[in-house]
């Protein structure tokens, strides 16, 4: 495929609606981005579009080479993914027997603390790179390459499906909704993050926020996050801003990447939201699939 091949939508992707126009025209490292949004249900996303996002999320993304880097050391996020995966169990009241897919899964961190704590861990990612590195650290565990489409999943069988920064990079989320919703088993949950495009960041920030990248197709807010797991079969069991975790957790957890007094303060600047509004900026989501 031609790299910068483009794909022209004459609808919403979210709403299918025809009242969409442009927001702005954005460069980023090179690359121009064309920011539409929709009249009718405020989704916010590139069009037209690169037909091959992956393109922008080659070796050195994952290795920490490039300035747009998915690079983190393991080891210091071990107790933050436990603590999520603690979490997690509470939702769904299972503490054993646990199976989860990470979609997305990069190099494997949310796997191998899913799997230090005895869950059956299964991983999707587009990237061989990402892959090879993922199953050298997750033993036991099943990791795929490719789009969720192409691999052979077990339906109605996970507890927790996961896409944490991935949604954004989604051509078609309600097809990927669908899907997943189809993968887990009775009473699962989806757990998602992505960005707020209409919290304070985004606002302040305007054509200059920093989610506006080449890779991510499309902007989420509060409202079309929630209309997105209303519209493929989801309900919605809470939404969190900053993270899902207790201030206690975070405490814990984000202590040796930030002071106490920072995690208390932002803890407090997360929990001011208006509607679509948020001071800040990350989003955490559960949804359960409807019974
Ligand atoms: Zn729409």
């Amino acid at each position: 495929m031609n790299n910068s091949a483009m794909e022209t939508l004459k609808t919403c992707p979210l709403c299918s609606g025809n009242k969409i126009g442009n927001l702005w025209n954005i460069e980023k490292r090179g690359t121009e981005i064309y920011v539409e949004k929709c009249a009718v249900c405020g989704l916010i996303f590139q069009n037209p579009r690169p037909l091959d996002p992956n393109q922008f999320y080659e070796e050195d993304y994952y290795s920490g080479k490039a300035s747009y880097s998915y690079s983190r050391n393991s080891d210091e996020d071990l107790p933050m993914w436990d603590a999520r995966l603690s979490n997690m169990e509470v939702a769904i009241k299972k503490r054993s027997n646990n199976r989860i897919l990470d979609i997305g899964c990069a190099t494997g961190d949310l796997l191998l603390a899913a799997s230090k704590r005895g869950w059956e861990c299964w991983g999707v990612d587009v990237s061989s790179h990402a892959v090879k590195e993922a199953s050298r650290k997750v033993k036991n565990a099943k990791i795929l390459t490719g789009e969720i489409f192409d691999c052979d999943l077990p339906e109605n069988y996970f507890d927790v499906i996961t896409l944490f920064e991935v949604l954004e990079h989604i051509a078609n989320p309600i097809a990927l909704l669908q899907k997943i919703n189809s993968l887990l088993a009775p009473g699962g949950i989806i757990v998602i993050q992505t960005s707020n495009v209409n919290s304070f960041k985004g606002k302040i920030q305007g054509k200059n926020f920093y989610y506006f990248e080449p890779g991510h197709l499309i902007y989420y807010s509060v409202n079309t996050l929630r209309f997105l797991l209303k519209k493929t079969g989801f309900k919605e069991k809470e939404m969190w801003i900053g993270s899902e975790l207790d201030l206690k957790t975070e405490l814990k957890v984000f202590s040796m990447y930030y002071s106490r007094i920072y995690i208390f303060l932002k803890k407090i600047f997360n929990k001011v939201i208006f509607g679509d509004f948020t001071a800040g900026t990350v989003m955490v989501v559960y949804g359960r699939k409807n019974l």
